[in-house]
């Protein structure tokens, strides 16, 4: 399997990075061995400062495609979750200040957090589905699928012109506003709507 992920999915992210908004969306991936395991510590790597959470809805691929037009890519996913796309903001500033591939700062090891459950798609309005991130019980990310600039339709078709896409595949499908620092100790828990989709202690 493989993690795409977007980004600058959210206007206001975008904004509190200084990034412009992308006309067609941006996207990366992630290695599998980013996954955090089930129930695991996220342990901050050795060669960063400053890691960010992102908190973000997490699209499973259910069927595999290439080349999936936008009116069709419903059928490709029937569950949503919830995930943390780790980020070591420093590493990821210097590769942008020197034109370089953002890799080394977002697919180290444990850099994908993912939610134990996933939602079937059919119980939630798609087009508004609140999900929120709390650290050490104060909430710091709200986000709504409404604010997506792609939705997940566009963002399944734009990524399978370029990759096919197979089961099992996750696509974290960007960060809202308020992501911010965590360290040695924080404990961090994931909601969409009132359900609790995971939590997981820094360290
Ligand atoms: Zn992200």
């Amino acid at each position: 399997m493989k993690i795409i992920c977007i980004g600058r999915n959210y206007i206001n992210h975008a904004k509190e990075l200084g990034n412009a908004i992308p006309s067609e969306p941006l996207f990366f991936l992630k290695p599998n061995s980013a996954i955090q395991p089930k129930g695991h510590p996220f342990f901050i790597p050795f060669f960063s400062n400053d890691i960010h959470y992102e908190v973000e809805l997490v699209i499973k691929i259910s069927k595999a495609g290439k080349h999936i037009e936008e009116r069709f890519a419903h059928n490709y996913y029937s569950q949503i979750g919830l995930g943390i796309d780790f980020t070591a903001r420093d590493i990821q500033q210097e590769c942008k200040e020197k034109g370089l591939p953002w890799e080394k700062a977002k697919g180290f090891d444990g850099s994908a957090q993912i939610s134990r459950t996933f939602i079937d798609k059919s119980s939630l309005d798609l087009n508004n589905i609140s999900f929120s991130l709390e650290k050490n019980s104060e909430q710091v990310q709200i986000g709504n699928s409404k604010d997506m600039c792609f939705n997940f339709e566009t963002i399944i078709a734009y990524i399978s012109k370029f990759y096919s896409l197979k089961i099992g595949d996750l696509i974290y499908t960007g960060t809202p506003e308020g992501v911010g620092p965590v360290k040695a100790g924080d404990k961090l828990k994931g909601f969409i709507g009132e359900q609790e989709m995971f939590k997981v202690l820094v360290r």
